[in-house]
């Protein structure tokens, strides 16, 4: 049995209920969690729907490898989110389509990417900021996303996909659930939407702060 194995298995089974229901696809995607010193999370080319406990990368803080497999390649990203929010404890990385599809369009606020439209997406997702293009695995990537996590649990990768974080493992995997669902009716309102006015997003912020 491996040290923190259930927060493991729990990493497992998340990462396979996402692949079930179409979150993520082939090799796509990662998922961390942070325990103390130590961070959870899934190999490099490796499939949600196929993870095993043993097989899942163990790493101290700083990013060295402690047991299991290589780490994903996009695990220095992981690491800045941490950085930038102490209170986080799992970070969720997908291509999912459609919040992949907000990230790939021509015009595109990345200070906030989404228009509100429904109440626990105000709630639940302060702004959607945009981190620049970079490739994947790029250095660079992980001071921008440092300074968008420090003003939101949700950001979009430019041209690649969400990121999320919680303070569990199943709020950072809602927290995408959430925004994949809102990019989905952003497409599918195509432009006839009415959106929630400045100051019912303010209402449903200070009350359910
Ligand atoms: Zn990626």
């Amino acid at each position: 049995m491996r040290y923190n194995e259930n927060l493991i298995v729990e990493i497992v089974e998340t990462a396979r209920s996402l692949y079930q229901r179409g979150y993520s696809f082939g090799t796509a995607g990662n998922i961390s969690v942070r325990a103390s010193d130590r961070i959870y999370i899934t190999p490099t080319n490796s499939c949600f729907g196929a993870l095993t406990v043993e097989t899942m990368s163990e790493l101290d803080l700083n990013g060295n490898r402690l047991s299991g497999n290589v780490p994903s390649k996009e695990t220095h990203f992981h690491l800045s989110a941490y950085r930038a929010r102490p209170e986080a404890s799992a970070v969720v990385h997908l291509h999912s389509t459609y919040a992949t599809a907000v990230s790939c369009l021509r015009e595109l606020d990345m200070e906030d990417a989404l228009p509100i439209f429904t109440p626990y997406f105000a709630m639940r997702i302060p702004k959607l900021p945009v981190v620049p293009y970079l490739p994947p695995g790029d250095p660079m990537l992980a001071p921008e996303v440092e300074r968008c996590a420090a003003v939101s649990p949700a950001m979009l990768l430019r041209n690649h996909g969400p990121i999320t974080t919680g303070k569990t493992l199943i709020e950072a995997a809602a927290l995408s659930e959430e925004l994949e669902e809102q990019s989905k009716l952003y497409f599918l309102l195509n432009g006839a939407g009415q959106q929630l006015t400045i100051d019912e997003v303010a209402e449903l912020r200070r009350r359910f702060r």
